[in-house]
């Protein structure tokens, strides 16, 4: 699957910590909550809700439904078990009906066990007979059924024997868009990925179990739905003989899948068709399909899939292994793209693109997303995942494979940039955060956890470095061996490992195993020395969150400080020590290092002494070499002068200024001598306020947008005529060219026009610069050519209190009549709209008449881009609105609101944290919140109250939030159960308590309940226990910090501190430290390993909490 990376990190920040923050939904197994069609910027990687491993290898059941759930499981990936038997040919029969879909599974198993057990979600399909070669089975006696499995009890061992179920189901009702079900159009369509099969019919649905779909007859309605499609090559298609108005299709898939790569869709399609010979002769027919009216929009597709596939077989021999390659645009999906074989299922917003309604960015994500898919039939359908464990296996490599081939079809060191301005913007929080995971994880609760920014682009990275260690050759023929000693086969991360040390049996890839077991992001310090006889050594450190070395790839290049003359080229650096010294030779003069060029390794890279760091960065922005390591040099310039500018810091320094100044200046007065038009766009672009906020401890978001828009302002207005100049030179450029071009040069061109458009536009203090700037942005915006200098004008205008506002933003609404993905842009423009009443303009939106909550692209595009608009969303009122917001969409889209919700939760980071805090628990306190969100509001609040330790509040305060839910919660369940009949979902606590009791204690009653109450109350001790020593050690924590104030305080005011007082100081800290010991160790060990000793400490608490819950709600139904 595929969650497109945005460029635009600004937006990534609240988005990107929902994923980290994302919790396990107790019990609830087969949602699949997946990242949402909303506008791409907002992407982020977070899908899946809870997903058991399938029964074989937990005792776990469960269901989406909310009426049968059982508490949340572990699932460890050291306690992967095969399946004990084998499922080797599927075949299918799909009728679909209004609102009664038949599925006919026919399957040959063959087993080793007297039992078969295969998932299947009773919340949305309903059984109607099982056979067994034949003979219909008795229920109770020949087999069971319960919320999320059917088990065989006496199947035949060892011999192949058929068996035929029939289920029934209602697509049309399936709100959560996993499985089968029916999009806003009226189209059937499925979505399997992760465990979506077991909500369509009964199977082994993980992915280490591969059949053969050897038939698949898919029949409905002629008229309505035209085009029946599934994967593999169509065998057959007809009039039903017994139904004139019914047809058929019968599809066949030769190669052996995991029940996630199955698909279907059935509707009244339009499409496009074209053709593409392989190397070795095959002719596949191309096929992409949407709706009837939306098909001229797809030929940047199909152009992006042909070279797609020239690509792979170019880089890497790989060619297509099928007859027909089907693309389907589907209105309503819940994600980015799905790499089903054969018949690739696209979120319209990934697959619809023409200049006049689609910019720069969303062609680049088209052609993106149309390769990763494209790539998956090699890398995750050929070759899969042995259990969702291995997740990175398949999506590490394929984004890498998306990001080389964005890399050689426009510019590498653009993209490289554009990927590192994401990774550092989403997974550098993620592994900062409470959820911190290695790219494998072991275990999980919530499967939903681990579709992240972690998994996919840190994975992508470590595959990257394999290429940087064994170089591309070497890598080539690790891949080589991979694909071909797994072909058809599901395997693991272990096993990808293995194959690329094999291929380079000269290169030791032992220590380089531990990047797929070590969470948290490395940071590498370094340290140069010069020595006269003509040597440098460079120090370098490493630091990991279990304080163990990473086999980390460290690219360097040497610069003669005299002349900016590299006078070594790039090396790469095998750091495998905590700390090692490499030492350069035969050198003329002192040298700057260029460390970590094209960003070789993801790691933070701090120099071990800070005194000349503005000046050596300032000498890598004038003259690196290496296009990555001088655009970051330049963003590190930015970022010191920008906190220089906070409300908290005293005063700037001016040489600050002069090397911003400098690199500022230099890059504007070049920027049109080469055609690296975007590098250049990138260095003049200041870095987002969500990437400045993710290096900042406490952040005050108004104050950092302040301090950010003071120095976009200042060089403005120090540059105004040379960036006028260079406008208007662009302009020049650009007019030449009568047709739009998408080829690198033009997009560049366009990207650095608009940088300076925005410049210009920030200037706007008097009602001189007002109109000029409005003329300047509303003169763009009208002789713009495309979407992208549209949008640019549009965003520009947005932001100036000027009459062309309100014109261009009408004209731009006529545009957008009916299409809904430009309807989009509308919303989002103005929803980050820099201006003072931009609250009360969003407000005034959510009342229009296009806006709806019941689609979640429209609440994204709207509510989405509000909570990215410091000024909007961060005063009392914007919270306020949040929380009115989510109240509403929680009615409808549970997975919505709780995904809305993540800027909330990040209250303990800011200084407003208090006021945030409080819609949390407003949240909290509603009667009729949905589980998703109330689970989310309740686990992060208590979570991030846990972790609190800003001294803004007491310390006291935090656990009640938590201790008070459970007890309100099992009041709630008291009441409901007793005024209720059928079992609402809320419910799901009770049935939880009673289970367990009769299912895994049926001898419980013979113990007393005085027995039970007492070991009980224990537990509650215990439990308590933990709290308190939890709080002591954050109170002691918050003292410390205190004590070590106070002293710098009286330090820095020139108050004399005598011996005696410093003395006495340390002997309080002494004293403070002495009878908790453990728990400062605890804390002393770096930040990562202890917020992840945090979580873990909580999820205990939590699951033990909710067993407390479950014991004392089974004992009252236990007669006295
Ligand atoms: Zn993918």
């Amino acid at each position: 699957m595929r969650f497109p990376a945005s460029t635009l990190t600004t937006a990534l920040l609240c988005m990107s910590r929902s994923a980290a923050f994302v919790v396990a939904k107790r019990g609830a197994s087969s949602v699949c909550r997946r990242s949402s069609l909303m506008p791409s910027f907002l992407q982020l990687p977070r899908m899946m809700t809870v997903c058991h491993l399938s029964s074989s290898t937990t005792s776990s059941s469960s269901s989406s439904s909310g009426t049968e759930v059982s508490k949340p499981i572990e699932v460890f990936r050291k306690d992967y078990q095969p399946l004990p038997y084998k499922v080797d040919t599927i075949e299918l029969d799909i009728q679909l009906e209004p609102r009664k879909t038949t599925i006919t599974t026919q399957m040959t198993i063959i087993s080793s066990s007297p039992t078969v057990t295969l998932d299947g979600d009773r919340s949305v399909i309903e059984l109607q007979h099982v056979l067994l070669n034949g003979t219909l089975l008795q229920e109770g006696t020949d087999y069971q059924v319960t919320a999320s499995e059917l088990t065989l009890l006496q199947v035949p061992l060892h011999t192949p024997f058929q068996l035929t179920i029939q289920v029934t189901t209602i697509p049309e009702d399936n709100t959560e868009l996993s499985g089968l079900y029916q999009d806003s159009s009226g189209m059937y369509c499925t979505q399997m990925e992760a465990m979506g099969f077991r909500r369509f019919t009964y199977m082994a649905d993980r992915p280490d179990q591969m059949a053969t779909f050897s038939k698949v007859r898919i029949e409905a309605d002629k008229e309505q739905y035209p085009v029946l499609l599934s994967n593999g090559n169509l065998l057959e298609q007809g009039s039903c003989n017994d139904n004139n108005n019914r047809h058929y299709a019968i599809w066949q898939d030769p190669f052996p899948k995991p029940t996630y790569l199955f698909a279907m869709v059935a509707g009244n399609l339009g499409k496009i068709q074209d053709e593409y010979t392989t190397k070795s002769g095959r002719r596949v027919d191309l096929q992409i399909f949407a709706e009837p009216h939306q098909t001229h929009l797809l030929h940047y597709a199909m152009l992006s899939l042909k070279r797609a596939m020239q690509w792979d077989e170019d880089r890497y021999g790989l060619e297509y292994d099928l007859d027909l390659y089907n693309i389907v645009a589907v209105d309503s999906f819940n994600m980015g793209a799905m790499e089903n074989k054969g018949l690739n299922v696209f979120n319209t917003a990934y697959v619809l693109a023409d200049p006049a309604t689609a910019t720069d960015t969303d062609f680049e994500r088209v052609e993106s997303v149309i390769g990763h898919e494209y790539f998956h039939n090699w890398t995750g359908n050929r070759v899969t995942c042995r259990d969702w464990f291995q997740l990175t296996l398949k999506e590490g490599l394929t984004v890498f494979r998306d990001q080389e081939f964005s890399a050689d079809m426009n510019s590498a060191a653009v993209n490289r940039i554009e990927n590192v301005r994401a990774l550092r913007g989403r997974q550098f929080a993620e592994d900062a955060g409470p959820m911190a995971h290695p790219i494998r994880p072991e275990s999980y609760i919530s499967m939903d956890n681990f579709y992240t920014a972690t998994v996919y682009s840190k994975g992508a990275e470590v595959i990257r470095m394999y290429q940087t260690i064994l170089g591309v050759e070497g890598f080539n023929q690790g891949l080589k061996l991979y694909l071909e000693r797994h072909d058809g086969q599901a395997v693991t991360c272990d096993d990808f490992l293995q194959a690329m040390a094999d291929a380079n049996p000269d290169i030791d890839l032992t220590l380089f195993r531990r990047w797929y077991s070590t969470p948290g992001t490395p940071v590498v310090k370094y340290r140069g020395e010069w020595n006269e006889d003509g040597t440098y050594q460079l120090q370098l450190e490493q630091e990991t969150s279990d304080g163990e070395p990473l086999h980390i790839p460290v690219a360097v290049g040497l610069l003669d400080q005299a002349t900016g003359e590299e006078v070594v080229s790039t090396q790469v650096l095998n750091l495998k020590e905590s700390q090692q010294t490499f030492t350069f030779s035969d050198l003329a003069g002192p040298v700057v290092p260029s460390i970590l060029r094209t960003f070789s390794a993801p790691v933070k890279l701090v120099p071990l002494e800070k005194d000349n760091e503005s000046l050596a960065l300032a000498f890598l922005a004038a003259h690196d070499t290496d296009g990555f390591n001088r655009w970051e040099a330049v963003q590190r310039l930015y970022t010191s002068l920008i906190f220089q500018h906070l409300p908290s810091k005293e005063e700037s320094s001016s040489s600050s200024w002069n090397y911003v100044e400098q690199a500022f200046a230099r890059t504007l007065d070049t920027c049109l001598d080469n055609s690296d038009y975007s590098i250049s766009a990138y260095v003049l672009t200041l870095p987002s306020e969500s990437t400045l906020a993710e290096e900042m401890d406490m952040i005050d978001p108004i104050g950092l947008h302040q301090a950010r828009s003071t120095v976009k302002q200042q060089l403005a207005r120090r540059f105004e005529s040379v960036l006028m100049e260079k406008y208007s030179a662009l302009t020049e450029l650009l007019s030449q060219t009568k047709e739009l071009k998408f080829d690198a040069t033009s997009i560049g061109l366009r990207r650095l026009r608009n940088v300076l458009l925005d410049y210009l536009c920030s200037l706007t203090d008097t009602p001189e610069e007002r109109d000029r700037a409005a003329q300047l942005a509303m003169n763009h915006y009208q002789a713009a050519t495309g979407m992208t200098d549209q949008m640019a004008g549009l965003s520009s205008l947005v932001s100036i209190d000027t009459p062309h506002r309100q014109d261009a933003l009408d004209q731009f609404y006529q545009q957008a009549v009916g299409n809904s993905l430009v309807l989009n842009k509308w919303f989002t423009v103005q929803a980050l709209a820099n201006t003072p009443n931009s609250l009360e303009t969003i407000q005034q939106l959510y009342q229009h008449p296009d806006f709806t909550l019941k689609n979640p692209n429209r609440v994204r595009a709207l509510v989405g881009a509000f909570t990215m608009n410091a000024v909007a969303f961060h005063q009392p009122a914007g919270y306020q609105f949040l929380g009115d917001v989510l109240l509403a969409v929680d009615a409808l889209n549970p997975q919505l609101s709780s995904r809305l919700a993540s800027p909330l939760i990040q209250w303990r980071k800011y200084v407003t944290g208090k006021l945030m805090k409080e819609q949390l628990e407003r949240l909290l306190a509603q009667p009729k919140l949905s589980d998703d969100l109330y689970e989310i509001t309740d686990k992060l609040a208590a979570m991030a109250a846990r972790q609190q330790g800003d001294g803004r509040e007491t310390s006291e305060e935090a656990p009640v939030i938590k201790r008070d839910k459970f007890a309100a919660l099992a009041a709630r369940q008291v009441e409901e159960t007793t005024t209720t009949t059928t079992l609402p979902k809320r419910d799901k606590f009770a049935a939880m308590a009673a289970r367990p009791i009769i299912e895994q204690q049926p001898t419980e009653e013979a113990t007393s309940k005085e027995n039970r109450i007492s070991e009980l109350q224990q537990r509650c001790q215990q439990r308590d226990a933990i709290y308190a020593d939890l709080d002591q050690a954050e109170a002691l924590v918050i003292q410390l910090l205190q004590v070590a104030q106070d002293t710098a305080t009286a330090l820095s005011s020139n108050q004399e501190v005598s011996v005696s007082q410093y003395q006495s100081t340390l002997q309080h800290i002494h004293a403070l430290l002495q009878p908790h010991a453990q728990y400062v160790q605890a804390y002393q060990a770096p930040s990562t390993t202890t917020r992840m000793y945090q979580t873990r400490v909580e999820w205990r608490l939590a699951v033990e909490a909710q067993e407390i819950l479950q014991d004392y709600r089974a004992l009252e139904r236990m007669e006295p």
